[in-house]
């Protein structure tokens, strides 16, 4: 008989769990809180939006954007099939050619988000280069430059253990520089999962900002990638289709409610569905919860067995929020094919005009 898997959260962590342990030989059951599949990558249909026969609009968290050095995600992708698809749902990932940074007191200034191909994209790419009007003095950039090229040539080690205790803010010395610098450069960790330059840490940002860039000048496919619909169309629903078929039991509207442990390992979950709680249990079980659900559910028994799971609750205590909005508008307005920046925006603002990337599908 197979190991049995009981996974907590139907969320891209959840699924990905259930879809590499159902692929080995496991028996798998997810249990998600929400109606939903999806997590925080789902879309939810905004009721009676649909009118003249259209279907009703898909609201989404935020853009989805798969940068070009994703390389799990997109592999998973590649194994759930769509349609005639060769590559299953990775085939619905398209490119974005520009980046834009806006400022509120002057012009959008375009950047290419891969290696120029046409002689437009060579305007844009020079433009970005010589019309220098962000302000940066020769100093500016090369603080920035020294300090991304001292992240590209350091070693795994160090990366690890001593950039992962630095705050990328502190390691650009940014409190010494140009305000041109700190708006630039600062603003630049935003694209990266909305980062705070103040909090974020040194080995994530600059190793994601130094990958980003080599990619931007890379020959090949873009640096940015973003779905061709919307997200539970064209790449969550069909991952559930496929997990469900290949015998994955994904329970909706289940809530993990308690975890219970005793001599040193977990022993059950009791999980809350149709107003009924119920304990499951597993040989093996998986949490893919947010790390602030997960904190309360840890017990005083489950820390005897691992005091490493206080890290959780620790974690838990810090935890920040990112909000996404989306307007659908009665006529297209065009903006820049890929995502926009907002570099002096009191948030850590981006954005994208995803119509233009949907065109076929709504
Ligand atoms: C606005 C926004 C924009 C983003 N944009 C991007 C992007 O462009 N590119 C990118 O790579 N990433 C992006 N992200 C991040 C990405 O969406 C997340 O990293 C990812 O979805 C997290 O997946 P997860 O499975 O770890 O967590 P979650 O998605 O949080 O999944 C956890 C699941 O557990 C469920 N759950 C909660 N409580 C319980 C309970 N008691 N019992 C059972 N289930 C429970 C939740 O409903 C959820 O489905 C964005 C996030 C946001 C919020």
């Amino acid at each position: 008989m197979s190991s049995k898997v009981v996974i907590l959260g139907g969320g891209v962590a959840g699924m990905s769990a259930a879809h590499e342990l159902v692929e080995r030989g496991f028996q798998v059951a997810v249990y998600e809180l929400k109606s939903i599949p999806g997590g925080k990558a789902r879309s939810m249909p905004v009721p009676n939006s649909g009118t003249e026969g259209r279907r009703d609009l898909p609201g989404e968290h935020g853009f989805r954007f798969f940068p070009k050095f994703y390389r799990h995600i997109t592999d998973t992708m590649k194994r759930i099939p769509y349609g005639d698809n060769r590559h299953g749902v990775f085939d619905n990932l398209v490119e974005g050619s520009e980046l834009g940074l806006a400022f509120f007191d002057r012009e959008m200034l375009p950047f290419m988000a891969e290696f120029p191909r046409t002689f437009q994209d060579w305007k844009t790419v020079i433009k970005s280069i010589f019309d220098n009007n962000l302000g940066l003095s020769e100093h500016d950039v090369e603080q920035y430059v020294s300090r991304l090229w001292q992240v590209m040539t350091s070693c795994d080690e160090r990366r690890l253990l001593e950039y992962q205790r630095i705050a990328w803010w502190d390691f650009i010395e940014a409190d010494k520089q140009s305000d041109a610098f700190r708006k630039v450069f600062t603003g630049l960790t935003r694209i990266l999962v909305a980062a705070k330059a103040r909090e974020a840490n040194t080995g994530t940002i600059g190793t994601v900002g130094a990958t980003l860039m080599m990619d931007m000048v890379t020959p090949g496919s873009s640096a940015d990638r973003l779905l061709c619909g919307p997200t539970n169309e064209v790449w969550i629903q069909p991952w559930l289709d496929y997990l469900t078929g290949s015998g994955v039991d994904y329970h909706l509207q289940a809530k993990v409610t308690a975890i219970h442990c005793s001599n040193g390992r977990v022993t059950g979950i009791d999980i809350e569905e149709n107003g009924i709680t119920m304990t499951v249990e597993g040989d093996y079980y998986v949490s893919a919860l947010p790390v602030e659900v997960m904190a309360p559910l840890i017990s005083r028994d489950m820390l005897q067995a691992d005091a490493t799971l206080s890290g959780i609750q620790t974690l838990a205590s810090s935890v920040d929020w990112m909000n996404g909005i989306q307007f659908y508008l009665n006529e297209d307005v065009k903006v820049i094919h890929g995502h926009v920046i907002y570099m002096d925006s009191p948030w850590a603002l981006t954005s994208v005009s995803q119509a233009q990337f949907w065109a076929e599908l709504i």
